[in-house]
């Protein structure tokens, strides 16, 4: 029987709460005797093999490309997991939101005086079709796409990360313990 899939993603994040994946170190035996891996940075597929039982979403929606990264994981997940403080709240990401957009690419490229910034000599904002549209501030992936689950923490740790998983893939109700849901 085939397995179910999971799949993962980082959008404005750091990567962090992927090292957290791989924390769960020895019991991802376990993990891929009951999945498999499809589209993520961890096996670097690029695109959808299928239908996929869960999807793990790090870092905020910053970008029209994170956008739609969103929107395709909802079209192919069953369930979407909001995972670290970035993709629940915005996180660090979202220390932007108070100030306005082009406030922020002028003191990046045209105008520093804050400190050190890019060497841009022509002190243009760049437009290149490939780089995506930033948004006009960083959005909590929820106020994109429907959510099923969130794990907080920056990172979510490695036990957190594994009983969630562990109970949604065998049909079990997600009841984390305390210990692993407390930040102090
Ligand atoms: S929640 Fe923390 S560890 Fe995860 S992407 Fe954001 S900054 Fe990195």
């Amino acid at each position: 029987m085939a397995k179910p899939k999971v799949t993962t993603t980082s959008m404005c994040g750091c990567f962090g709460c992927h090292m957290s994946i791989l924390d769960i170190d020895d019991r991802i035996l376990k993990l891929v005797e009951l999945i498999e891996f499809d589209k993520s940075p961890i096996n670097d597929i690029k695109k959808f093999t299928g239908r996929c039982a869960v999807g793990l979403l790090e870092g905020s929606c910053c970008n029209e490309e994170n956008v739609h990264v969103l929107q395709d994981f909802r079209e192919h997940c069953d369930i979407l997991i909001s995972v670290g403080d970035c993709a629940i709240d915005g996180g660090v990401p979202a220390v932007r939101n108070g100030i306005p957009l082009k406030e922020c690419l002028d003191e990046a490229f045209v105008n520093p005086r804050r400190g050190p910034a890019v060497h841009n000599e022509a002190g243009t904002i760049p437009d290149d079709p490939e780089i995506p549209l930033l948004l006009d501030k960083v959005y909590p992936v929820h106020e994109v796409v429907k959510i099923d689950y969130f794990l907080p923490g920056c990172p979510p740790p490695a036990d957190t990360l594994f009983a969630a998983l562990l109970a949604l893939l065998t049909d079990q109700p997600v009841e984390l313990p305390y210990e692993l849901i407390k930040y102090d």
